[in-house]
């Protein structure tokens, strides 16, 4: 008794979640668009500044995109190196057990960082790489 359960921990396997997850960051303050895997929960970031994003949602910061908008973002992004897609919808997942960590976040407007994460701000491949056409 009086072990105040950490926040940190995971809600399934009680795996300490201290220093592999990072965060919970507010995603309302900042330009970030974060998605995660649909199989593994690894993270996707990339900026609203992202010249390709800007060249399909020129205003928009991406957690206010439309249903539609997200498809469109999610369909142009390379898959996980587990063979999963990155969603917007998809949960950050326990790195030790892969079970939804959702919980843990005060609410939809704030996100994670999971280990391996892929960064378009620093330079990782995000974007299906893609001929032009027109
Ligand atoms: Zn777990
Ligand atoms: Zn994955």
């Amino acid at each position: 008794m009086g072990r105040r359960p950490s926040p940190m921990r995971c809600p399934s396997c009680d795996a300490d979640l201290e220093g592999r997850v990072r965060g919970p960051y507010s995603i309302g303050f900042s330009d970030a668009g974060i998605l995660y895997c649909d199989q593994c929960g690894r993270t996707l970031e990339f900026s609203a500044y992202d010249k390709f994003y800007a060249s399909l949602e020129s205003s928009k910061m991406p957690w206010a995109l439309e249903q539609q908008e997200k498809a469109l973002v999610e369909g142009n992004l390379v898959r996980c190196k587990c063979g999963g897609k990155f969603c917007f919808d998809a949960p950050p997942r326990c790195p030790a057990c892969k079970s939804s960590i959702a919980a843990l976040l005060p609410d939809r407007m704030h996100y994670y960082i999971l280990p391996d994460s892929l960064d378009g701000t620093k330079g990782d491949s995000i974007w299906i790489p893609r001929e032009r056409t027109s």
